[in-house]
């Protein structure tokens, strides 16, 4: 299954925001073990919108849009949807109840256009924004499934975790799952030699460096039925690693070079002291980010 991304807003291509969105969807979707070919940008025009709808449902299994789902007049993703798929936008009254709630517990006089959010497509799956008034919707329509989500990311992160994440798993086949390795000590260029041979038989599991400021890190990943088994394919690969790099090895995951180091200290109950010029107390700052460092930092 592959997927096409489609964030909708003048403001994205004015670079006024980061498109942010295509990033987590990217990353969520990697997870579930769909692959997703393009994402694009497209402003808040009807015409631009239509033809990249189009477009993006000739290629893609699954098209997700976020934006364009305000009360405003701009805001017409959910009206060229409804046109391209030929589809009637109905007044869903569980959404309007819920907009309304949403406005009198923020004491706050709801505007009649935001009476327009609870107009959905006929026969979607209605996703309730548990963090503001547009609600998302799931249309499965002949060999398509078009996602609407809203763009800002404090509610388009929450729907997609809480109802797009499981709807997804049920049609993917299988997932990714990946172990970040974390590398001090040793450049980019001399780890590859180190590993040359890992490097070239990688298939599933496969291995990808990633030079970062001051260390490497190594993304073992596979694509496999469940997460049990990409962790049993993954062990043996991290294992082989691990016997050639040693030390040079400090973490895994989102872990910093400060945690660990701070972690070990603790550990073996010694004690740290710091005298720093030009740095201004660069590297005590690092340290005493780690919560319960002050009694092995003097
Ligand atoms: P909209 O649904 O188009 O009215 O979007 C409302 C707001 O959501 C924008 O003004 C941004 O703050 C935010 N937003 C929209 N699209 C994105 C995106 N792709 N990445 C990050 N933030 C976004
Ligand atoms: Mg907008």
């Amino acid at each position: 299954m592959n997927a096409e991304i489609i964030a909708v807003g003048t403001e994205l291509l004015l670079g006024q925001i980061l498109n942010t969105n295509a990033q987590f969807l990217s990353v969520e979707l990697s997870n579930l073990g769909i692959d997703v070919y393009f994402q694009t940008v497209v402003g808040d025009n009807q015409k631009r919108l239509e033809e990249t709808l189009q477009t993006a449902l000739k290629r893609a299994d699954i098209v997700i849009l976020t934006g364009g789902l305000g009360p405003t007049k701009d805001d017409l993703t959910k009206e060229t949807i409804a046109q391209v798929l030929n589809l009637q936008l109905k007044l869903h009254q569980e959404s309007l109840d819920k907009i309304k709630e949403f406005f009198a517990k923020m004491h706050r006089v709801m505007a009649s256009n935001n009476e327009k959010q609870a107009f959905l497509p006929e026969g979607s799956i209605i996703l309730p924004n548990n963090n503001g008034t547009a609600p998302g919707c799931i249309i499965e329509k002949d060999n398509n499934i078009v996602i609407m989500l809203p763009g800002p990311p404090k509610e388009m992160q929450p729907m997609f975790k809480e109802y797009v994440y499981p709807y997804l798993l049920k049609k993917s086949p299988y997932t990714i799952y990946s172990k970040v390795l974390r590398i001090f000590g040793i450049g980019e260029s001399s780890l590859e030699e180190k590993l040359i041979d890992i490097f070239e038989n990688q298939s599933n599991p496969t291995i990808a460096p990633y030079a970062k400021q001051g260390e490497v890190t190594l993304r073992i990943t596979a694509k496999c039925e469940s997460e049990e088994v990409a962790k049993g394919l993954i062990a043996p690969v991290e294992e082989q690693i691990r016997n050639r790099l040693g030390i040079m090895v400090y973490g895994i995951e989102e872990e910093s070079l400060e945690e660990v180091t701070c972690k070990l200290l603790m550990e073996k109950n010694l004690t740290l002291a710091t005298a720093e010029s030009c740095t201004g107390g660069l590297l005590a700052e690092k340290i005493t980010s780690t919560p319960g460092i002050s009694k092995c930092f003097h």
